[in-house]
């Protein structure tokens, strides 16, 4: 009852909004299944110019992400761009448009961040406040590195914990709030709510074969159809142990943490033929480094210097996360818990040595 009552009296008193209430401005993405625009406020002109809102207009598929923005919301807040509401505006020529609009969380994504050669240092005083009292080099790139995938792994912890796969986990996904100061994930677009079996079927389609796990081909054959709601509700808890889905975007946050750690990775072509060694071998990720390690350009070799820092730390949880059984791979929580963020366990180490 108190769920309920206090759902009911947040929605009452939440600010609901119309589409006259919004001017656009510059359009920040454009995909198959939506516009995303910067907007601001008609009736009260926003301190900020440009808008401090964000408005998606999507397709059939905005039912679905107003569904996973507004669970989000309640169960998960920080893990998510600010959601602020949803709305169904049937417009005339072109049927239903879904109506989605977010707080202004800032103006990069880790893809843009990603992109330029400052990277890592371009994040640093961004999420370290400072700074810090290092060279520059391996070590100093190691923790802003460190920090990053300690901030995803947050987020998507708290999606998991509420029974949210992203699947569609990626850098142009994840926002840079600057309010906050973390990084935050964006685009529910392709998300399924394993608890209530809303969007259950992979939609393999939404996927991004760069960053999706192998067993997308699998989900998709061995599911034939849609369990109706009702059994879904029933079942979920079940499915989510056998099939551990969760396991998905721990998959696609291995392979952004080795675009942190290989240059070469960032690039999509880059990206893709590194997916494809993997493949070939088996996905296992140490025949990979052994396969190319013999060979390596310089760009590869500071890689693995990198993830070797603190006794292997990083490459060893990154082993934990690119596997090929979901089973197999560690869940959000545990990588959290893994030696590799425990700067202060590695400080009394360095101390007793
Ligand atoms: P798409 O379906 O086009 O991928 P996204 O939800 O990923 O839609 O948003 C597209 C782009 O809009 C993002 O890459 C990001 O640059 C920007 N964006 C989305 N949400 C926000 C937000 N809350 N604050 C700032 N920028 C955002
Ligand atoms: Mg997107």
């Amino acid at each position: 009852f108190d769920m309920f009552f206090l759902a009911f009296v947040e929605r009452l008193f939440r600010p609901t909004f119309k589409k006259d209430d919004f001017v656009l401005g510059k359009k920040l993405g454009e995909g198959a299944f939506g516009v995303v625009y910067r907007a601001s406020l008609t009736k009260k002109p926003s301190s900020k110019k440009e808008g401090d809102f964000v408005l998606k207009k999507a397709t059939e598929y905005g039912a679905v992400e107003i569904w996973m923005n507004e669970r989000v919301r309640r169960a998960c807040a920080n893990s998510c761009a600010a959601f602020v509401h949803g709305f169904l505006e049937s417009s005339s020529k072109k049927g239903a448009e879904y109506w989605l609009l977010w707080r202004y969380e800032g103006e990069a994504t880790l893809y843009d961040f990603m992109r330029s050669k400052e990277f890592p240092y371009n994040v640093e005083t961004m999420i370290l406040g400072e700074v810090q009292d290092l060279p520059k080099g391996l070590e100093r790139e190691n923790r802003i590195i460190q920090t990053i995938m300690r901030q995803l792994l947050f987020a998507l912890d708290g999606l998991h914990s509420t029974g949210i796969v992203h699947r569609d986990f990626k850098p142009q996904n994840i926002i840079f709030s600057e309010g906050s100061r973390t990084f935050k994930i964006i685009d529910l677009g392709a998300a399924a709510d394993l608890r209530v079996g809303i969007n259950y079927i992979p939609k393999e389609f939404l996927l991004d074969p760069r960053y999706a796990a192998p067993e997308q081909y699998i989900m998709s054959t061995q599911t034939p159809s849609a369990p109706s709601a009702p059994v879904a509700t029933a079942l979920s808890p079940v499915l989510w142990q056998m099939n551990l889905p969760d396991r998905f975007d721990i998959y696609s946050a291995g392979l952004i943490s080795l675009q942190m750690a290989f240059p070469g990775l960032r690039s999509d072509s880059g990206l893709i033929q590194f997916n494809r060694q993997l493949k070939r071998c088996d996905y296992d990720l140490i025949a990979w480094r052994k396969s190319v390690e013999t060979r390596a350009s310089s760009d590869l070799r500071r890689g693995f210097e990198l993830l070797d820092l603190d006794g292997g730390i990083g490459w060893e949880l990154l082993t934990l996360m690119v596997r090929y059984k979901a089973g197999q791979r560690i869940s959000a929580k545990g990588a959290l818990a893994h030696p590799y963020f425990d700067r202060e366990g590695l400080l009394v180490l360095s101390f007793m040595q």
